[in-house]
């Protein structure tokens, strides 16, 4: 069957997956959805026995339909690698009778890097498969981590550049070393005077600037997105959660049919979603939890079905979730208006406007397979601690707020839960060091900590944080909010 992608705004034409890959975001400023969820067509029981590579095989050929199977396969040789620095890719660790699914093994030491890893390829196969001649311009807003797993992946790949935009000060000391020092010439870094919803919200307009596409191709560039909103994202990431699965069964935890919960630590609705379309190819998923920081809008809205991001903005020692508006919910919000686009383009309007919006009860009882919860700063540390103290396992401080929501709400479900572990807390270090033991660590430096947590975990120091030590800051600019696009057009020479 040929999957093809529509807006979720309008009933504007249909696209291929390769299309959709090149545009990021729909022209009506709408997200591409697959005009269906295909079903799994591997039986559960066969999902043991294969290796994170087949499994990518078996879920992304349903729906990256227009790519050849050479094509398909050669994208997910070139991307799982030993750039991971173990053979399963994901690994799935059991700890305390939870499941944290590890997906840090890569480049950056992010979950990010499990879909950046895979979209340079899918991006110039897409290109080509399109007979695309303009050099493709990769805009990028992050929250931290996106950044710099879209930077090593797209670093000096031809016929594409990239433009990362950062909080200045919304990332951690290591994130921001992490991207200033990226190499490539083709790579640029810049942070603005503002936070993460900024960053994205600026990205967005110019992906819907008529004028300004006009003026790039004019020169030969156009526009693509490594955001979670292009479905060159979406669609690796659901790959583990059906490997997880497998992986359940193999270590003899689960029968094939039997019911899991996850739960997602949750920033722009990207990883969540993933394990939502898992559910929906037919993967048992109980239940979803999503689990938010103190920038709870999530939680509030799977309480009372009202979206509202007119509330402060915390910065919280768990920075890629400091998101007050997650992009990828749009995509539930589709699903559950019953594909209306109408619908789903006047809830967004209302919330770009009013910066609020209700949906229906109707809406509301389609969401039943979701529970919010969420941690604070403190929770979130006592986890860290806890866990560390009692079963010598350190995690970073988002998986952290995973696992208390976990303690919290799905444990006493007794149905075997998948964590989704999302950095390594080397990405993290301070904010980790400081929750086993703040009066101790606070008066070290970054590096020293490091050293500090290698000791304290027993887990080798990543290549990707012994890179940064001595390598010099390549990166400077920064911008106002408001300038964005201006030193976009400055890098472009427009
Ligand atoms: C991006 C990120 C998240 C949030 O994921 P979303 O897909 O944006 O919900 C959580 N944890 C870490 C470490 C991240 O980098």
């Amino acid at each position: 069957m040929s999957i093809m992608y529509k807006s979720t705004r309008s009933n504007s034409d249909k696209v291929t997956a390769s299309q959709a890959i090149l545009k990021g975001l729909a022209e009506d400023g709408g997200l591409f959805v697959p005009d269906a969820v295909p079903m799994l067509d591997i039986p559960l029981d066969r999902l043991p026995s294969l290796t994170y590579q087949e499994t990518a095989y078996e879920v992304m050929k349903l729906f990256l339909t227009d790519f050849t199977e050479e094509e398909l396969k050669a994208c997910i040789r070139g991307a799982y690698d030993d750039k991971f620095d173990t053979e399963e890719i994901a690994p799935l660790v059991k700890k305390d009778g939870a499941f944290y699914l590890e997906l840090f093994h890569g480049r950056t030491i992010a979950f990010k890097d499990m879909a950046l890893s895979i979209l340079p390829y899918l991006m110039t196969t897409s290109a080509k498969k399109n007979g695309v001649k303009n050099e493709i311009v990769i805009l990028t807003a992050t929250s931290g981590d996106t950044g710099k797993a879209a930077l090593a992946g797209f670093a000096d790949v031809p016929g594409t550049s990239i433009i990362v935009f950062y909080p200045k000060d919304g990332v951690s000391p290591i994130q921001e070393k992490q991207m200033l020092t990226q190499k490539g010439d083709n790579t640029n870094v810049v942070g603005i005077i503002g936070n993460f919803d900024d960053a994205q919200t600026g990205v967005k307009k110019m992906f819907g600037s008529a004028e300004l596409a006009e003026r790039m191709d004019e020169k030969g560039y156009q526009f693509s997105s490594a955001n979670s909103i292009n479905i060159g994202r979406l669609v690796p990431q659901i790959v583990y959660y059906v490997w997880s699965y497998g992986q359940l069964m193999k270590q003899g935890e689960i029968k094939a049919g039997d019911k899991i919960n996850v739960v997602v630590p949750t920033g722009n609705f990207g990883n969540i979603l993933a394990a939502y379309y898992a559910r929906n190819m037919g993967v048992p998923i109980e239940t979803l939890y999503c689990a938010s920081n103190e920038n709870k809008v999530l939680f509030d809205f799977f309480e009372t079905g009202k979206y509202d991001r007119k509330r402060e903005f915390i910065l919280t020692s768990s920075p890629s979730m400091d998101i007050l508006i997650s992009s990828n919910l749009e995509r539930l919000i589709y699903r559950i208006a019953g594909e209306d686009a109408d619908k789903t383009k006047t809830l967004m309007d209302a919330l770009a406007d009013q910066g609020e919006y209700e949906i229906t009860s109707e809406m509301k009882e389609e969401l039943s397979c979701f529970v919010g919860g969420y941690a604070t700063e403190e929770q979130t540390a006592g986890m860290i601690r806890k866990m560390y103290q009692t079963a010598d396992y350190i995690m970073d401080t988002h998986t952290a707020v995973a696992a208390h929501v976990y303690y919290e709400k799905a444990r006493e479900s007794g149905v075997p839960t998948v964590i989704a572990s999302t950095a390594s807390p080397y990405k993290f270090t301070r904010s980790v060091t400081d929750s086993i033991d703040k009066e101790k660590y606070d008066k070290m430096g970054d590096f020293e900590l490091v050293d500090e947590l290698n000791r304290l975990s027993g887990v080798k120091i990543p290549a990707a944080i012994e890179e940064i030590r001595t390598a010099p800051v390549l990166h400077d600019t920064v911008c106002d909010k408001s300038e964005m696009q201006k030193t976009v057009e400055k890098i472009l020479g427009l």
